[in-house]
């Protein structure tokens, strides 16, 4: 018979639990001993037991059911895990999903907003060394990319393509633009028929201190100054510099000549190529990063250009030093 009165004298999940007179089967107790716990006693009623876990010691109320037939889970261990994983990317588990998907969970992310994750995908990112990526912060870096190249952001493309989001420019039309060519100012209007391919342009040299190796940037772009920020996941960390710009006519031809001398380095120099692994997580960008002691040779290379030099037609080695 139930006793209302009698309590477990500590709470379980959260709540004070009633005692349940019974009697406890030794196959429960063997049950729940091979799964991780022991068997503390019955409660709430007929269906249900307390069981205490053998990881964490905190108690959970279970159904026998699930003792006897499934492989019951501790809570506590499960937030537990989940807690530090946020903790290894930075974030904070701040409860249950608002949407109450139970794969869900409410986070706090690094950067302070919030947002919803997948509890695996939080726990992925922790065994990865990953960081959690902030749909909001994005959001604003893809606006204030837009809005130095006077687009303004409007929101997802109209085409199915995650690289692409929909901008209007300062003329009033609006179109799709992939996110990569708006952030380098590599777009045409179809509505005032404006053509980054026509305006001037610079190819650019920068460095990086990145804790796993000095590095450098060759690139072009029409706002060197600018690209250098973006590029660089934590200013602080990478100490970004500008070292230098050769001014070119137009951003057509930025793209043919940087193009050529990356073909070049790769050609002459493949020593200088840094693998991706060595800067992909402090930098925004994917290739053409190479190794400060090539510096002289770069530099030997952009000297040329800027005497006339022109790598996409004449493949004539500068006076390299290196
Ligand atoms: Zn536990
Ligand atoms: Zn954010
Ligand atoms: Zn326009």
């Amino acid at each position: 018979m139930p006793s209302r009165k009698t309590m477990y004298p500590f709470p379980v999940d959260g709540a004070l639990r009633p005692v349940f007179q019974g009697a406890q089967l030794p196959h429960w107790q063997t049950a729940a001993e091979a799964k991780g716990f022991c068997l503390i006693g019955r409660a709430v009623d007929r269906l249900h037991v307390i069981l205490g876990c053998k990881t964490c010691g905190t108690p959970t109320l279970k159904r026998i059911s699930v003792v006897l037939g499934h492989n019951p889970e501790c809570p506590h261990c499960i937030r537990i895990r989940r807690e530090s994983a946020a903790a290894a990317v930075g974030a904070q588990l701040c409860g249950p999903d608002p949407d109450g998907d139970r794969h869900y969970g409410l986070y706090q992310l690094a950067c302070g907003h919030h947002d919803r994750r997948q509890h695996t995908r939080v726990e992925a990112a922790a065994d990865g060394g990953h960081k959690l990526s902030c749909s909001i912060c994005l959001q604003e870096r893809h606006a204030a990319e837009a809005e130095v190249q006077g687009w303004q952001l409007l929101g997802d493309a109209l085409r199915t393509n995650k690289s692409y989001r929909h901008y209007e420019h300062q003329c009033g039309h609006q179109q799709d633009v992939a996110i990569a060519n708006m952030r380098s100012g590599d777009i045409d209007c179809a509505g005032c028929g404006e053509s980054w391919a026509s305006k001037p342009s610079k190819i650019y040299l920068m460095t990086f201190t990145l804790p796993e190796a000095p590095v450098l940037k060759l690139g072009f772009s029409s706002n060197p100054a600018l690209r250098l920020r973006q590029v660089q996941e934590d200013p602080k960390l990478s100490k970004g510099a500008l070292l230098r710009e050769t001014s070119v006519a137009t951003g057509h031809r930025a793209i043919c000549i940087e193009k050529a001398l990356h073909m070049h380095i790769a050609t002459h120099r493949p020593d200088l190529i840094v693998p991706p692994a060595l800067f992909r997580s402090h930098m925004r960008i994917t290739s053409e990063i190479y190794h400060r002691y090539g510096k002289t040779y770069i530099s030997a290379l952009l000297d040329a250009v800027a005497s006339g030099w022109d790598p996409t037609v004449s493949p004539p080695q500068p006076q390299s030093t290196q």
